[in-house]
């Protein structure tokens, strides 16, 4: 019955192709295939030395990106060369203070306010994009450090060929709640979530030691459009 086994073949094609149709969005379905990145986690640093030095000598060493002309704040590398959706579902963890959650908030009207990411309160689907907010206690281990860690955050992204879903996180370490629970630490963790790395220059939010600012420099604008803006 040869015709018959082919028609039988023809229905068994049908019926995956109509499974195919019927299921478009393949991702959660196929995680066995989506490589997961670690989480690109650098704390952000209040430098005690630094900081005496400076009050003591009145000035500030400072490179800024006007003096070097159009910048680009960098990617973390979980986003470099990605397509990812600018839409993100934000929650806190239950143990979140209020102190933190308002500088959070801050943060997140700010990167709403530019209109390249659209930041939602709720929890995210498993192929949307996501941020946890978090606190955490570190102390400083070595009591010669000149570093204080305020806070870490990072994307963590899930890589579908060239395009990633990002669980990611920020946080502030409640240790030292005076120099951590501050806008310009949750723009920087913030920042770190939606995949800006460290810059060079003072004026960015994303210079690695905390210079108290809290407003997105040109540069980490252009960064932004970089990841979102394809
Ligand atoms: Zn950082």
């Amino acid at each position: 019955m040869r015709k018959n086994s082919w028609i039988a073949w023809l229905i068994v094609l049908a019926g995956i192709f109509a499974v195919v149709q019927i299921k478009p969005q393949i991702v959660p379905q196929v995680k066995s295939e989506l490589q997961s990145a670690n989480n690109q986690i650098q704390p952000y640093v209040y430098l005690i030395k630094a900081n005496i030095e400076k009050k003591l000598s009145g000035q500030r060493e400072t490179t800024t990106e006007k003096q070097v002309g159009k910048a680009t704040t960098p990617t973390e590398e979980p986003l470099q060369g990605m397509t990812t959706a600018k839409t993100y579902y934000y929650h806190f963890k239950d143990n979140v203070p209020q102190s933190a959650r308002q500088v959070f908030e801050y943060a997140v009207e700010q990167y709403n306010k530019t209109g390249i990411v659209n930041l939602v309160p709720g929890k995210a689907d498993s192929d949307q994009n996501s941020v946890t907010f978090f606190v955490y206690h570190k102390k400083i281990e070595n009591v010669m450090s000149s570093s204080v860690e305020l806070g870490n955050g990072g994307p963590s992204a899930l890589q579908l060929n060239d395009y990633a879903i990002n669980t990611s996180r920020a946080g502030l370490n409640l240790t030292y709640p005076t120099l951590s629970v501050k806008k310009s630490v949750a723009m920087h963790e913030l920042g770190h979530a939606l995949g800006l790395a460290h810059s060079s220059y003072t004026n960015s939010v994303m210079y690695p030691v905390d210079q108290g600012v809290y407003q997105l420099s040109e540069a980490d604008l252009n960064g932004l459009r970089s990841i979102y803006d394809k």
